[in-house]
């Protein structure tokens, strides 16, 4: 009875199943083709001083412009890229595609310190041998300093780094790039292993500013977290700011930079070059 019990699901779940397997390899195939047909572009979110209300530098974040027309967010397709390994290339091209516009941002609007760009490095980008060279090479082809560029890493790839990943990234510190942990209080990480890595800045994840107002619970982890991030001298840029209260809060929290749909939403190229031209003075 179990049998045909067993071989009745069987048959209602094959088809399911074989409809995900080969959606996801179509997606792959797809994606091989945009990698090559260069479908990607990188948009910007500014990230912006919640005392001065100054722009400190942007965010890039890839979107996929699809043959079909559709603009697919990362969500959709970074986890296959990961799967694939495709987040490699895919990487290396929004890196440079990013230090290529700053450097372009730091000659059209001088700005002290220099307009900064963080980017987003998936764990299985870590796990390339030649990631130093090729960052020090889109370095110097961009003309950027090193100090401008800041690696975005998630507090759950952080904490599965292997030892060789871990001098890899005290050797990119001491290149001068910064390095922030992304989406901090997410990864459940024991924060005692913290103090092993060559952070100096720390994102707070979004889904705590969002429970500003609702709750006290965000408040006090948002707390919690700066007072870490104090105590160590790391800066402090909280996710997904969307009211003037979330923003209010975290200026009285000591948190001194910012990103979020309240400043502006990420932005193709041309309209964060219009973003500078006004520099963003949203902050009142
Ligand atoms: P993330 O690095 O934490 O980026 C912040 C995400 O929050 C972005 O989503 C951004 O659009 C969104 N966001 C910013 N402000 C607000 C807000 O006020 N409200 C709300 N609801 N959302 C806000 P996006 O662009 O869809 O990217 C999602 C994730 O995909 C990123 O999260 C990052 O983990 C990944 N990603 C994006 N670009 C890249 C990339 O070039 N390489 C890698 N490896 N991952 C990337
Ligand atoms: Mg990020
Ligand atoms: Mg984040
Ligand atoms: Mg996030």
């Amino acid at each position: 009875h179990a049998k045909a019990q067993g071989r009745g699901r069987y048959e209602v779940f094959a088809p399911a199943m074989q409809t995900v397997a080969m959606a996801r390899l179509q997606l792959e195939n797809d994606l091989r083709r945009a990698i090559a047909l260069q479908e990607f572009c990188v948009h910007y979110q500014p990230i912006v001083s919640l005392s001065t209300g100054q722009l400190s530098g942007f965010e890039a974040l890839v979107r996929w412009h699809h043959a079909s027309g559709i603009i697919y967010p990362p969500a959709e397709f970074i986890p296959v890229a990961e799967e694939t390994g495709l987040i490699n290339e895919l990487g290396w091209w929004v890196l440079q595609e990013a230090c290529h516009q700053i450097g372009i941002w730091q000659q059209q609007f001088p700005h002290t310190p220099p307009l900064a760009i963080n980017v987003n490095l998936s764990g299985v980008q870590l796990k390339q041998v030649n990631l130093l060279n090729r960052i020090e090479d889109i370095l110097q082809e961009t003309g950027i300093p090193s100090y401008c560029l800041k690696l975005e890493i998630t507090e759950s790839c952080i904490l599965e780094t292997v030892s060789r990943e871990e001098k890899m990234l005290k050797q990119l510190k001491a290149l001068g790039i910064q390095l922030c942990i992304d989406d901090f209080g997410t990864g459940y990480s024991s924060l005692s292993r913290l103090h092993e890595f060559p952070i100096d800045t720390l994102k707070i994840d979004r889904s705590f500013v969002s429970r500003i107002g609702a709750d006290n619970c965000g408040v006090e982890i948002i707390q919690t977290i700066v007072t870490l991030a104090r105590s160590r001298g790391m800066d402090i840029v909280a996710e997904g700011i969307e009211t003037p209260t979330q923003l209010q809060k975290l200026r009285e929290l000591g948190c001194e930079l910012g990103q979020g749909y309240l400043f502006s939403k990420p932005v193709d190229s041309e309209k964060a070059t219009e973003l500078l031209g006004i520099k963003v003075g949203v902050v009142s």
